[in-house]
């Protein structure tokens, strides 16, 4: 009996020992000498039929070899789970010593900043932001503007025409006429619709097929050519500086009357003369007028009762000359290069 024991505990050490090599092999061990019908276990269960003398020898034996048996099953499981988890290691090894991939923040496009800010100084003014949308029907685009189909004025902006009346709009004017008609006829209206608008052109240092521009509309009782001036006047000298040169000069535009285009003096000379003001020392900035009295009565307002004065301008070119910029596809380009100087 003794000897059986101890031949089948070195047979069970040796096993595991030298042909174990996993967690699974490992278990099966374990059920073959230690589960309910494993081998040790019959053997305790059939200490019951040794002689009271031979009983608690044996049994005590029996125990011990269990007892090892397990302390060694232990120390197996335990070299087995260390070897796996070495080798998992191992296989998702990382190297620290690589430089690490750096996460890159976003910013504003140099145009939303810009915008924005002229967004900013006209709502410090009590003016609303409108928009509209960028497809256009020929009514909003021209005829609601004094610009019937056959008015000379619309060969200055050759469209994008989607259909024979339908356009990518080429102005953001058709915003001012949406606003009115949204409002009781002869209500006061002070907003600004800055957007995207679509003209075919050249591609070029200068011209964009695509560009921002911001207008403004003031409607009220009263509204004279003096409103306009000092209006323009001070969203200039913020956007630009105080000591900035403003004038106005006689223009002609369809949808006001009468017309002016407004200069400030050139940002790069300081009015001395340069290629970017050509040598005359100022450069155009914007147009405005006030608004003709068809125009108003396009949109159901009694020019008897209120006037009002519109402007427009282009955002690209208020963002060139502020930051000094001299191609326009700069802004379209996506170059990260030029984009993060405006961080
Ligand atoms: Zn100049």
């Amino acid at each position: 009996m003794e000897e059986k024991i101890a031949r089948l505990k070195q047979e069970a050490a040796e096993v595991i020992r030298k042909h174990v090599d996993s967690l699974s092999q490992l278990n099966d061990i374990r059920v073959q000498y230690l589960g309910k019908k494993g081998e040790i276990t019959s053997l305790l269960r059939g200490l019951g039929q040794l002689s009271k003398e031979d009983r608690p020898r044996i049994g005590q034996i029996v125990n011990e070899a269990r007892a090892q048996l397990e302390a060694l099953i232990e120390e197996k499981n335990t070299q087995l789970k260390a070897a796996e988890l070495q080798q998992k290691l191992d296989n998702e090894k990382i190297d620290i010593t690589l430089p690490g991939r750096k996460a890159w923040a976003g910013h504003l496009h140099p145009l939303t900043l810009t915008l924005n800010r002229i967004k900013s100084i006209f709502m410090d003014m009590g003016f609303s932001v409108e928009e509209g949308p960028e497809i256009e029907t020929d009514y909003y685009d021209f005829e609601a503007l004094n610009l019937p189909k056959d008015h000379p004025a619309r060969d200055m902006q050759d469209s994008f025409y989607i259909t024979e009346d339908i356009l990518m709009r080429t102005q953001t004017s058709p915003v001012q006429a949406r606003t009115m008609e949204a409002h009781e006829p002869n209500s006061p209206i002070r907003m600004i619709a800055p957007g995207r608008v679509y003209r075919r052109d050249d591609y070029d240092a200068t011209h964009s097929p695509m560009f921002t521009q911001v207008e403004g509309l003031v409607i009220d009782e009263g509204i004279c050519f003096s409103d306009l001036k000092g209006t323009l006047e001070l969203f200039l000298h913020k956007i630009f500086n105080e000591n900035i040169g403003v004038r106005f000069r006689p223009s002609f535009f369809p949808f006001t009357e009468p017309s002016a285009e407004v200069d400030i003096s050139c940002v790069m000379c300081h009015g001395q003369g340069c290629r970017v003001c050509k040598g005359t020392g100022w450069l155009e900035i914007l147009g405005a007028g006030m608004v003709h009295p068809h125009v108003l009565e396009m949109s159901g307002y009694d020019p008897e009762k209120v006037s009002g004065f519109a402007f427009g301008m282009g955002v690209e070119r208020i963002a060139m000359l502020s930051y000094g910029i001299d191609d326009l596809r700069l802004f379209y380009d996506n170059d990260v290069r030029f984009l993060q100087q405006f961080k």
